[in-house]
């Protein structure tokens, strides 16, 4: 394969346009993230963003890197999962582009290419990713030919629990970095601070997850009087034990020994501490890629894509449609 492939993001609030080399050199990303005004994402308000930006992200893109469109060796986009009208939006430029330059389309599963990304920068081989971000919340492993969700959330992604929490106090989206210095700054000052003091229900079955409940009952803690920052460490302690308790389970199952950070609140620093931690003590590797690549990025898009054209065939259009529930396990993993 030669020329850069392009990536194309668009699943929720990020639309995002990155590249990466034909050898597996990853580039720059150029994204826009939509921020409603108020309330949460309103999926066809979001497509609209993504349909303004992605002009003038293009342009961006092939302008900053000096790209010719027969520089360009194919053109990967989300196929899934995600909000509908945010991958139409997605798909419909990248399907554009690919007749436009006449390369090869590649429709890619959105939370594989988190895996592949890491993978791509960090040097683990065969990793337990903990998949945490506004949508999800994921426990993945490769079984055979396919990356094995073992475990996730019941009801809403980390995330956006996080940022539901925030919004609630007047912060807007995204909620997680400044819960995450408000917990950090609180902590600083109460360095004695004990989690039963500012109780949070602890949910984890099996190798499921669950948040909808200390959503609530974090919010209770502020009514009833508790600091914010109080509130936002007792909630990062027990959401992110949570994850790291299931991502632990997932390692002892499989026999793994390499843990895996990706999505947007793989960027929190308190998550990254407590993963090292357990994986020190199991004599794991814990690892994660930097922050620009544990966010939505049009690079890992890239990646994935690169990855899968490299073992097999491209997207015919008419099999490229969007599949907004399409699951981890459904793609077949063809590459190494
Ligand atoms: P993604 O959905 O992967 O693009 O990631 C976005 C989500 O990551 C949002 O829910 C953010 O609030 C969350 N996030 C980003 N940075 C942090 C952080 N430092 N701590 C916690 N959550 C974060
Ligand atoms: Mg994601």
């Amino acid at each position: 394969m030669t020329g850069v492939i392009i990536g194309v993001e668009s699943t929720a609030h990020t639309l995002s346009f990155g590249l990466v080399s034909s050898s597996g050199e990853p580039g720059s990303s150029y994204s826009a993230l939509f921020r409603p005004i108020e309330g949460g994402i309103h999926p066809r308000e979001a497509a609209d963003h993504h349909s303004t930006a992605a002009p003038i992200l293009v342009k961006q893109l092939m302008e900053s890197e000096g790209l010719n469109p027969t520089d360009i060796g194919g053109i990967a986009f989300s196929q899934g999962p995600g909000l509908g009208p945010c991958l139409r939006i997605g798909a419909t430029v990248a399907r554009a582009l690919s007749q436009l330059w006449n390369v090869p389309l590649i429709g890619v599963n959105h939370c594989v290419a988190h895996i592949e990304i890491g993978r791509n920068q960090t040097g683990c081989y065969d990793p337990v990713l903990l998949y945490v971000s506004g949508g999800n919340t994921q426990v993945i492993a490769r079984a055979g030919d396919r990356y094995q969700v073992l475990g996730e959330t019941l009801d809403i992604g980390i995330g956006n629990m996080l940022d539901k929490f925030a919004r609630n106090q007047g912060i807007p989206f995204p909620g997680g970095p400044k819960i995450e210095i408000l917990a950090s700054e609180w902590h600083s000052d109460n360095p004695n601070a004990d989690v039963d003091d500012i109780p949070l229900p602890y949910s984890v079955q099996g190798m499921d997850l669950n948040f909808s409940g200390i959503l609530n009952a974090a919010q209770q803690r502020i009514n009833e009087g508790h600091e914010l920052g109080a509130v936002c460490w007792s909630l990062q302690e027990h959401s992110f034990a949570a994850c790291v308790e299931v991502a632990e389970r997932a390692l002892a199952h499989t026999g793994k020994n390499e843990l895996l950070l990706g999505g947007g609140v793989a960027c929190n620093e308190r998550l990254r501490e407590m993963t090292k931690l357990m994986c020190n003590q199991r004599g794991s590797i814990g690892t994660w890629p930097e922050k620009r690549f544990c966010v939505d990025n049009g690079t890992m898009i890239a990646e994935l894509g690169r990855r899968m054209l490299d073992t097999s065939a491209a997207t015919p259009f008419t099999a490229s449609e969007v599949n907004p529930s399409l699951r981890t396990d459904h793609t077949i993993v063809t590459w190494d």
